[in-house]
Formats: C-alpha cells, structure tokens, sequence
C-alpha cells in the first residue's frame, strides 16, 4: 500500500476543521496587532540556515533536507523561517521602511527528526517578528501576541516561561564560567553535550538527558548578565507585569537555535506530553547583521499548528459545523433543483445536491447519512407551484414554503 512519507501527514476531516480555526485565529490577532503577513518560499540556500540557525545545532547538523537542484545549487527545505525574514529583509531593503517593522508568517517547514507525538518531518510554522528596535516593549508585546491565542482558543494549562541569554559580551564570560565547571564532569556528559562543550556550551543546560543534580549545581546565566542586558531583561518583565501576562522565570531556558541574544521564552502546555512547547521564540539582535545586512534588532516566535490543534483537541475544542440542507429531486424538476441549490448556496448555506437521483425514499436515506438538517424536496408539484417541501431531518416535520420565502425560512432555522 502507497503511504505518505514517513513523518509527514495528511489533514483532514476534524483536525483540519480545528487547523483552519486556528489558522483564522492567529490570523486575525497578528492583524489586529498591526502585524502584515509575508510569505517566502518553502525553499532557501542552504547557506542561509547554515549561517543563521548555526552551523552546531541539531537542525542544520542532521535535521536539514538538503539537495542539488540540477544547476548544481545547494539547496534546502526551509526548517524554519525567521531566517528567511531576516534574509528578505535585507534583500528587499525594508530598513528604509518606518520601523519597527512587524510579520507575521504562516506555512509548512522542514525537519529530518525522529518522529513521535508532537514532532514530524513536515509540519507548519505560524509566526510574528518585530524587526527594527530593541524595546523591551516589543519582546513583551510578541509574548502578549502569544498569550493572546491562547485566551482567545481558551486553551487551559499553558504557561510563559521566560530567560535572558545576554548579549556577545555576557555570554561570552558566562559559557568560560559553564565550561569551567563542567570540566571535571566531561566524561559523564551525554555524547551530544560532549560536543556541545566545545561548539556551543549554553546547550548542555536545556539537554534533557544531563543529570538534574548537575545541571542544578550550575551557575544561573542571569546572574551573569552585564548591566545592559539585566536592565533589558527586568524592563521586558515589568512590561509583562503590567500587562498582566503570568510567567515563570525558567533558567534553563536558552532555546536551540543560535540566533538567540537576551530575552528567550516559550508558552508550554502540559497536554503535549514531552514536547510541550506550543511556541518559542526570542530576541535575535546579531541575526540579520550576520547575515550582511545592518546591525538591526529583533524580536519573535514561531508557533507549531500541529501542537496547538492537539491541544484544542485533547481539551475537546468544539467545531460549530455549518448546517447542511441536502436537495434531492425528481428528474423532471432537475433544473429548477439546480437553481434553488445555487440560491440556497448564494444565501450562504452549505448544500448537497443529490447525484444519483432515483426514488425520494432512496434520497431521503443518502441525506440521513451525510447527517444533513434538512431535506428539500423538488418534484413536478413543486415546480407547478413555485414552492418546495423541507423535511427536518431531526424532528421529521415537513414544510412547503414558497420559493420567495426560502432564505427566511433557513436562516430563522440556523443550526437547529
Ligand atoms: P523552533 O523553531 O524549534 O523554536 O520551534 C518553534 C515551534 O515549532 C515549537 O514550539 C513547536 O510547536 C513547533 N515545532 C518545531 N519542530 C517541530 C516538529 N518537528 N514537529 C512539529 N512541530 C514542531
């Protein structure tokens, strides 16, 4: 039997009903928030993730799809794509545009992972980005951003967790601190954190392998942060403070791509079971300057679609299905059949219009089973007297209501 590649999957039936509420969701917020979306290709140079993401992370050492095209040109799936904004802003020069400027981005990203509950090969990214100030107001305002969708879809259960990283300089002296006391411990770091000593040490704090009795016995990097960065990293709390969004300062936070500088957070949910943030993002100050472009801060995060709709799901998110009126005729009146399905449609109600024909009882059936509200039956009587009968197909009643009447009729009936 053909299947779909593993670790990619079809959406359908509920699920896509809840991912299309959600997308309309996460839409709507970012625009009310004044963000413009954007939309770049599913594919990049490989260089670009390869400089942004960073050459010692898990994503760009064994997660990318990476191939030539026949020119020769190395090319990649995009695993992510606030890199890809980074690049189009360089590219496009929007730094003569008013800033900060504010994205929002939406559409499917790529990781050779191995797969399990909340992690596939392919799945979609919905995200915001601030780009063009350093405010802390901005990093508070993206975690509000993300706050939001979760009041608005009432998910229960999720909470901000929050960390500064600092910047070039802090950083610097905290990892030689990291390094200094891991040292003695080397040998019974994990093979990944081996490595991770020596390319990129803030990793080994959020490695879920490291023993806790370790990883406690490390210094915390805020207090290593440089006076800049601390009054940074205090402002953007304050902001969330006041704008009543709840947050857990979590010091193992350092997220896992290399972009990072200052504030990182993500929003979990304790119904993903062990990956369970629903978001993470961050400030990424270096990012576009160590792309070519000017020195230009910035903020955002990026959200999973497949991990938001696992938990509308498993907090059974109701879908409101849009009524369904089912119209079965006699051959004779298929015309007319074919007009008052049309007006019913331009009315705005969903409609199915029965395609083997046949007996009424038979069609009658068909629409019992696609569990549609109402029948409307069109016969030569019907025709004769420009009206149609309406069966409710929960209380059986009938009803003949005159074609000039029909939208009325339904819409005082809406999801009965
Ligand atoms: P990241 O780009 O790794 O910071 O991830 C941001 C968000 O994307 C995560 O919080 C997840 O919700 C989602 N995500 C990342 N990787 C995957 C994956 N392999 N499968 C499904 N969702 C993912």
């Amino acid at each position: 039997m053909m299947t779909s590649v593993k670790g990619f999957k079809d959406i359908y039936g509920e699920e896509l009903k809840l991912f299309k509420i959600a997308k309309n969701v996460l839409e709507e917020i970012a625009e009310n928030f004044a963000y413009e979306e954007i939309i770049t290709p599913v594919v990049e140079y490989s260089e670009l993730f390869e400089r942004s993401v960073g050459i010692d992370t898990d994503i760009v050492e064994k997660e990318m799809y990476t191939f030539m095209d026949k020119s020769g040109r190395n090319i990649t799936l995009r695993p992510e794509i606030t890199a890809s904004i980074a690049r189009s802003y360089i590219e496009h020069h929007f730094e003569t545009k008013p800033l900060p400027l504010k994205f929002y981005y939406f559409g499917p990203c790529f990781r050779y992972e191995k797969p399990q509950k909340g992690r596939y090969r392919g799945f979609y990214q919905y995200g915001v980005e601030a780009i063009g100030d350093d405010s802390p107001l901005l990093d508070a305002e993206v975690i509000y951003i993300g706050y939001s969708i979760a009041k608005k879809l009432e998910l229960k259960n999720v909470s901000v967790k929050i960390n500064s990283i600092g910047c070039r300089k802090c950083r610097t002296t905290y990892k030689e601190k990291l390094k200094e006391i891991l040292e003695p411990h080397y040998d019974d770091l994990c093979e990944d954190c081996k490595r991770r000593f020596y390319t990129n040490p803030l990793r080994i704090l959020d490695c879920k392998k490291e023993v806790p009795d370790l990883k406690r016995s490390l210094p915390k990097i805020i207090d290593y942060l440089c006076e800049d960065c601390r009054k940074h990293f205090d402002n953007v709390l304050d902001y969330l403070q006041k704008m009543s969004i709840p947050y857990e300062i979590d010091d193992t936070l350092v997220r896992g791509l290399d972009y990072y500088t200052r504030t990182v957070f993500e929003v979990v949910s304790s119904d993903l079971g062990a990956q369970n943030a629903l978001l993470g993002g961050g400030r990424y100050d270096y990012l576009i300057e160590e792309l070519g472009g000017r020195p230009t801060p910035a903020v955002g995060f990026a959200l999973g679609m497949e991990r938001l709709v696992e938990i509308m799901k498993s907090q059974g998110f109701s879908v409101r299905n849009k009524q369904l009126i089912y119209v079965a005729y006699q051959q004779s009146a298929f015309e007319r059949a074919i007009f008052i399905a049309e007006a019913l449609r331009n009315y705005g109600f969903k409609v199915l219009l029965d395609v083997k024909n046949g007996n009424f009882k038979n069609q009658t059936e068909r629409s019992s089973k696609r569990n549609a509200e109402f029948t409307v039956f069109i016969g030569e009587e019907e025709v004769n007297t420009n009206t149609v009968t309406v069966k409710n197909m929960k209380n059986k009643a009938q009803t003949k209501v005159e074609l000039a009447n029909l939208d009325g009729f339904f819409k005082e009936r809406k999801n009965v």
